[in-house]
């Protein structure tokens, strides 16, 4: 299976989202339809049976494609013609560029709502035999919006090993949290806010969000900071971990309600 992300997917206001496309190559080989001739057969040689078009939105995945390989080329031929005829019917407003023709590269559509017909030209995708939209298939919460993982768990030897084919069920206690304190959290900063520390990764899930005096002494934005791993570590088990959550807990006094920044 080959996997492909989705390029931009807003709107002119933030939280306005519009369209989601996927390029398929960034330049041609050949005429479109030999690109995508060559596309498919690519996939062929490497077999991959499917293509798989991701769109996320944060930690949130909003479609997920499935489409067979040898459907590929007739769904791009056919959100090419819905286009065509769109802008024919002059149902794409001031938008005068082909769907699939983007720039030098092929490209599948996902979702467009930039005019009210637009959409059909995604219908064209997600009414084809075989194409399964398997971000529909997952559980409605996902996994981040119930933050109940253990805030840093210590090191459980009794781990260690394998128990062969034997399962064993563990039951542990854990606090509720509030999603919405974790990605506020996470909003407020993309590098590590340990003083002192600028550690940065551009992707998702690098920072982890520490509550200084424990979840259970507050799930608030004012007890929890956003640590790289490193850190992290460090707020719970070097030998001065509890200066340096002092220092933190000061840190954070400044998102308190009221309080001057
Ligand atoms: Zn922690
Ligand atoms: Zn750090």
């Amino acid at each position: 299976m080959r996997v492909r992300l989705c390029w931009r997917r807003e709107g002119r206001k933030p939280g306005e989202r519009k369209y989601s496309a996927a390029q398929l190559r960034a330049r041609l080989r050949g005429d479109w339809e030999d690109t995508l001739r060559y596309i498919v057969s690519r996939d062929q040689d490497h077999g991959n049976t499917h293509n798989l078009i991701v769109q996320r939105d944060g930690a949130t995945i909003v479609y997920a494609a499935l489409i067979p390989r040898n459907a590929l080329m007739p769904i791009w031929l056919r959100q090419r013609d819905v286009s065509a005829e769109l802008r024919q019917r002059g149902l794409m407003g001031r938008i005068t560029k082909n769907h699939a023709e983007n720039g030098s590269s092929p490209t599948i559509w996902l979702q467009d709502d930039r005019t009210p017909d637009a959409h059909e030209v995604a219908d064209a995708l997600w009414s084809w035999p075989g194409v399964l939209d398997l971000a529909k298939l997952m559980p409605q919460s996902p996994v981040s919006d119930d933050d109940t993982f253990d805030d840093c768990p210590a090191p459980d030897h009794s781990l260690l090993g394998s128990d062969g084919a034997a399962r064993r069920t563990v039951i542990r206690s854990e606090v509720k949290r509030d999603h919405r304190v974790r990605r506020a959290v996470l909003d407020r900063t993309t590098t590590c806010e340990r003083e002192g520390c600028t550690a940065v990764r551009d992707y998702v899930g690098f920072l982890d969000v520490h509550h200084i005096l424990g979840v259970e002494k507050g799930d608030r934005v004012w007890n929890c900071v956003a640590l790289c791993p490193n850190c992290h570590r460090d707020a719970h088990f070097a030998p001065d971990a509890d200066d340096l959550n002092q220092r933190m807990l000061e840190y954070a006094e400044q998102f308190k309600s009221g309080a001057s920044s």
